[in-house]
């Protein structure tokens, strides 16, 4: 059988690493043609030597050089810009797209790879939550399959399978993040260093943060409605600190259906990649060690953000990308100790008050959108970057 010829993008990430260990377990099925990074230049050169990649490209033109010189050595292509992240996830030698890249800089390698009709292995949920509609259309057009990696929609994905009637609803689960057990009255002070302190996943400094302000399980609502097709009331979310049970669907006549297991991304990494088999991985659950699993309603008082985008949802158009930038401009700003905790809530509504909307955008409506999202934070925040 021909192997999988894979690009990579964001490959230094949380993601990234874990897409890598896969490949390695399975470097029968699968081979690595291209691998791109943000900043991190050292990592990439050394997982660029070791998977043999055809092309490696730094996003961010500084880091040309260095990276240029350690692989001075090799045959392997170094590129630089952001630009030339899409165009290597749409090259031809390319069948598989592996997006962990984080943020709006993920919407066009996916516009462009499904263009190409690649399979597109999606982590990137911010493709979903800024440019869904046009994304899904293109899919279509292109036949692109688009397969989730976000263990939620993993979970919903393998719920459906061999099933074809109506569902009554979606219920995604939710850690309730690293803040769950903080009083309210508490959140004005949290620091980076708390928010970042997740229960049960360790993920990329963004969406640990968006799992706290729960800005991540909205986007992942928005995520479900462009990939299964549902409206917003018919997706529902429920608590579930131990993150067992994956997520759920819920059918007409009252069946409801759970993927369960370990929290551990391998596995939803991994079924995108091997769909329809599965891999073989040493992995097994114990029940008798995890007596207990609870479920609670979401605190809709101290979680402004879920509604917030349930409401971005209903609206449509660019709303849910203002929602996205004004966010990414926040957390930055607070990971970087430049805002408070709450701060990040009240730049995405402030954004959303005073942006534009344009109800049936365009890819460059959505650049445009983006861009004034990430003023009006700033200026929301009276910060230059
Ligand atoms: P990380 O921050 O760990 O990794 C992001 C990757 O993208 C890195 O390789 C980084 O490079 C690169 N990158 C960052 N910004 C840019 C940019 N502007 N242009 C090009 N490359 C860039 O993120 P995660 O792996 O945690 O998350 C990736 C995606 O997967 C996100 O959309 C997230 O929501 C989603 N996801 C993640 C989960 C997880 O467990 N981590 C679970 C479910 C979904 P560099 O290292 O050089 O900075
Ligand atoms: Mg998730």
């Amino acid at each position: 059988m021909e192997r999988q010829r894979i690009a990579l993008l964001g490959s230094t990430g949380s993601i990234g690493e874990q897409t890598l260990d896969i490949v390695r377990e399975n470097s029968n099925l699968f081979e690595i043609v291209t691998l791109t990074a943000h900043s991190n230049w050292k990592r990439l050169a050394a997982q660029a030597v070791e998977f043999n990649a055809d092309s490696v490209v730094i996003a961010d033109e500084r880091y040309y050089t260095p990276l240029k010189e350690s692989l001075a050595d090799t045959d392997i292509k170094v590129y630089a810009g952001q630009s030339a992240v899409a165009q290597v996830a749409a090259e031809q030698n390319v069948d598989v797209v592996v997006n962990a890249l984080v943020g709006y800089a993920g919407l066009i390698p996916t516009v462009e790879a499904i263009k190409r009709s690649k399979k597109i292995a999606l982590a990137n949920k911010e493709t979903l939550v800024v440019g869904g509609e046009t994304v899904m259309k293109l899919a279509e057009q292109y036949r692109s399959p688009i397969l989730p990696i976000d263990s939620e929609h993993s979970a919903i994905f393998q719920c459906l399978i061999g099933e074809r009637s109506p569902l009554r609803r979606l219920i995604i689960t939710c850690s309730g993040g690293s803040l769950r057990d903080l009083p309210i009255e508490a959140l004005k002070d949290v620091t980076p260093e708390q928010a970042l302190k997740h229960p049960q996943w360790t993920m990329g400094a963004k969406i640990t943060i968006d799992s706290s302000t729960l800005v991540n399980k909205g986007f992942e609502v928005i995520e479900a409605k462009w990939l299964f097709g549902l409206d917003a009331d018919k997706i529902s979310v429920i608590q579930h600190p131990q993150s067992v049970v994956h997520s759920m669907v819920e059918f007409e006549d009252g069946a409801i259906k759970a993927q369960l297991g370990t929290p551990d991304m391998h596995m939803p990494i991994s079924f995108a990649l091997m769909y329809p088999n599965r891999a073989v991985r040493d992995e097994h659950f114990s029940f008798a060690d995890n007596p207990t699993l609870t479920f609670e309603e979401v605190n809709r008082i101290k979680y402004p953000a879920l509604d917030i985008a349930y409401d971005v949802l209903r609206r449509g158009g660019t709303a849910a990308c203002t929602m996205n930038g004004s966010n990414e401009v926040a957390v930055a700003a607070f990971l970087a100790h430049k805002c408070g905790y709450l701060d990040i809530v009240r730049s995405i509504e402030y954004a959303l008050e005073h942006a534009q909307f344009i109800s049936n955008p365009t890819l460059e409506d959505y650049a445009a959108a983006d861009i004034e999202s990430r003023r009006l934070a700033q200026q929301y925040l009276k910060i230059t970057e």
